[in-house]
C-alpha cells in the first residue's frame, strides 16, 4: 500500500458562522519511497494538507489513510500515536528542545514510544552519524548552527521509522548554501528508500522532488513530473 492516500479530501473550517472551503476535493497518493512537494501561494491550502497528511487533524469528507490506516476512523487517542510513529515532521523553525542536547531530542520520540533507554541512546547516536553530526551529539541547540540544528531535527524526525518524512519550509530558516546541504541530506534520504514529502513556496527547493503537485484555491491544479529533480551532491 502506498505511505500515503488522500481521496476526495475536503476540509472546511468555520470562521465567524461562514464556511471556509480550505480543501475541496483532494486525491493524492504517495507511493512508498516517493519524494515529492507541494507548492502553492498563500491561501492554497497547504497547510491544511500537511495538517490532514501529518495526523494533526481530520478530513470534513473524504479518506486520508497514512501508513495503511485511515485516520478517520481512528480515535484521537490512536492518532496521536500513529502520528509519533508512522510521520516525522521536519519544521521551518527546527523546534527542538533547548536544554537536551542533540542525542536527548532525537531520543526524545522513541522515549515517548517506550523504547529501552540503551537502545534509544544506539539508535539516536547511529541517526546523528547518519545526518552527519557524529561528533556533535552531547551538544545543546544553541551550540550548533542553524544547518546542524535542521540535521537534529532530520535525525529526530527518522526516530521512529516513520513511513514518511514531512517537512514544511525545510530551508526557510537557512541561508542558500545551508539550504542545499538539507536539500541533499533529503535527497539522500530519498535514495535510501525514505518517502519524503515537502511544502514548499519556493520552486528551486520543489525541483529536489521526483513530482510537484500544485495546489491553488484547494484544488490540485496539476500534478507535474519533474524531468531531471536538482540532485545536489
Ligand atoms: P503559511 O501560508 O505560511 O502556511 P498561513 O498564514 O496560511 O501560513 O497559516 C498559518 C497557520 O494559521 C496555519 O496553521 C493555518 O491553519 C492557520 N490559519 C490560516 N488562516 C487562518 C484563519 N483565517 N483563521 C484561523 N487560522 C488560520
Ligand atoms: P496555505 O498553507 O497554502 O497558506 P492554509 O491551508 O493555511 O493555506 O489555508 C487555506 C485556507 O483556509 C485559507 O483561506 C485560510 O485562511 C483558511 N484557513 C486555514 N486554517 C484555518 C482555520 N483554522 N480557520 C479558518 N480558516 C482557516
Amino acid at each position: 500500500a502506498p505511505a500515503v492516500v488522500l481521496d476526495g479530501v475536503r476540509k472546511t473550517y468555520e470562521l465567524g458562522g461562514q464556511p471556509v472551503h480550505a480543501l475541496r476535493g483532494v486525491s493524492l497518493r504517495l507511493p512508498r519511497g516517493s519524494y515529492t512537494a507541494v507548492m502553492g501561494p498563500s491561501g492554497s491550502g497547504k497547510s491544511t494538507l500537511m495538517n490532514l497528511v501529518g495526523c494533526l487533524d481530520t478530513a470534513t469528507e473524504g479518506r486520508v489513510v497514512v501508513d495503511g490506516e485511515n485516520v478517520g476512523d481512528l480515535s484521537e487517542e490512536a492518532r496521536t500515536t500513529i502520528r509519533g510513529t508512522a510521520v516525522g515532521f521536519v519544521f521551518q523553525t527546527f523546534n527542538l528542545m533547548p536544554r537536551l542536547t542533540a542525542a536527548e531530542n532525537v531520543a526524545l520520540p522513541m522515549l515517548f514510544q517506550g523504547v529501552p533507554s540503551r537502545q534509544r541512546d544506539q539508535r539516536a547516536a547511529d541517526l546523528l552519524d547518519r545526518v552527519g553530526l557524529g561528533e556533535r551529539t552531547g551538544h545543546r541547540p544553541n551550540e550548533l548552527s542553524g544547518g546542524q540544528r535542521q540535521r537534529v531535527a532530520i535525525a529526530r524526525a527518522l526516530a521512529n521509522d516513520p513511513a514518511l518524512l514531512l517537512a514544511d519550509e525545510p530551508t526557510g530558516n537557512l541561508d542558500s548554501e545551508t539550504g542545499r546541504d538539507i536539500m541533499a541530506l533529503f535527497a539522500d534520504l530519498h535514495a535510501a528508500g525514505n518517502t519524503v514529502l515537502v511544502v514548499t513556496h519556493e520552486r528551486h527547493i520543489a525541483e529536489h522532488a521526483d513530482r510537484i503537485v500544485h495546489l491553488l484555491d484547494g484544488e490540485v491544479e496539476r500534478e507535474e513530473r519533474v524531468a531531471e529533480p536538482r540532485r545536489p551532491t
